[in-house]
């Protein structure tokens, strides 16, 4: 069960673009380190401010938040329709704070629809609810992929779509986040929030996972 966590599964689809990612991510390093060292010498920003955004999205920031919003949602049918009209205003109280322009939108799992969070054009995530997003979220494979073949994609995530259930597959931008509300597991009947947010994998709030099943719970 705790596969899910980890994505050695997709040994052969990271390897592939692990070489082209390498030398961006490198790129994309030099040009941040460039465009700091500008920013800090013309005084526009001073480095330990940096440092705080950086250490906040590193410690603070994870989808810890998103899954006590799933948890929460999970057990207050109330939430889970505010949430489901409008996730920016729902998630506030979680320490949400997302910037003009920036909605949050839940998109709920059922067992005819299954959803998908992407970004084709680069790496749009809701970082205020799941942190920093992993690294396949930004690779090209995942980005062109997910769009054409999302089954394909889900099975080397080792996640089983029904046939008969739909998969949609929500495209996010500057303006719009999405964050999966994933399914209850059953056998959680009369759990605290606190313990059902233990089962709420980042994965599973992308739709590249599930949540944890109550059997694997610990193990
Ligand atoms: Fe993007």
């Amino acid at each position: 069960m705790s596969t899910h966590d980890h994505h050695d599964h997709d040994h052969g689809h990271r390897h592939e673009h692990d070489h082209g990612e390498a030398s961006e991510l490198s790129e994309t390093e030099l040009r941040v380190r460039a465009l700091q060292t500008i920013l800090i010498e013309k005084g526009y920003t001073d480095p330990a401010a940096l440092d705080a955004i950086v250490e906040t999205y590193e410690t603070r920031i994870g989808p810890h938040i998103g899954a006590r919003i799933v948890a929460r949602a999970w057990t207050d049918p109330a939430f889970r329709e505010a949430l489901l009209a409008d996730a920016s205003k729902a998630a506030t109280p979680f320490g949400y704070h997302g910037k003009v322009g920036d909605h949050l939108v839940a998109v709920e799992n059922t067992p005819e629809r299954h959803n998908m969070v992407v970004c084709t054009l680069c790496s749009c995530y809701p970082w205020d609810v799941l942190g920093l997003p992993p690294v396949w979220y930004k690779s090209f494979a995942y980005r062109s992929r997910t769009v054409k073949e999302p089954r394909a994609v889900l099975r080397e995530f080792g996640v089983t779509v029904p046939e008969q259930a739909e998969i949609r597959v929500w495209d996010s931008t500057a303006e719009v986040r999405y964050m999966v509300l994933p399914e209850r597991p059953a056998g959680t009947e009369g759990w605290s929030e606190e313990k059902l947010a233990g089962l709420v994998t980042r994965d599973s709030m992308i739709g590249t996972g599930l949540p944890r099943s109550p059997a694997g719970e610990g193990a």
